[in-house]
């Protein structure tokens, strides 16, 4: 452990959990439906040890679910939950910025969003200077996003 990531035995453990028994086809049955942050160091389905980014993927045809790292999944699945934990950091350090299109997707996806911030977060990505009140909007949303991501906080609809 601790050394990078075991390609094979990342494989062997989504192909159990799979329908197809083709890793290329296999990995295609495989969505992202969730994301946290975890307050303990935890360990990757490739044995890599600690992630704290983590990814929960469900397959689509066999309702499995399983953990692994942020690394792993953009890596082997082609999933790009980078880019929403990209956006997480972003805004954890600086509240006032904005999420990006991939974290906005993905968080109404999971019922984090009413339609209504889901417009107002469209409406208002790319803005770098907004009103007092849409500033203090965009915040709400951000610490809503940030609770969300911390392991015991998100609450989402499978
Ligand atoms: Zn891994």
């Amino acid at each position: 452990m601790g050394e990078g990531h075991n390609f094979k035995q990342l494989r062997n453990a989504i192909l159990a959990l799979s329908q197809a028994s083709d890793w290329e086809v296999a990995r295609k049955e495989w969505s992202l439906v969730d994301i946290s942050e975890a307050d303990e160091p935890d360990i990757c389905l490739c044995g890599h040890f600690p992630i704290i980014e983590i990814c929960t993927i469900a397959n689509r045809v066999t309702r499995h679910r399983a953990e692994i790292g942020n690394r792993c999944v953009k890596r082997f699945l082609g999933l790009r939950s980078d880019l929403i934990f990209a956006a997480i950091k972003r805004i954890r350090k600086d509240i006032t910025k904005s999420l990006n299109a991939d974290a906005v997707v993905f968080f109404n996806e999971r019922g984090l969003l009413t339609p209504w911030e889901y417009n107002f977060l469209q409406d208002t990505l790319a803005r770098r200077v907004l009103s007092p009140a849409q500033s203090a909007t965009r915040e709400n949303i951000n610490r809503k996003v940030l609770s969300a991501v911390s392991r015991r906080g998100f609450q989402g609809p499978d």
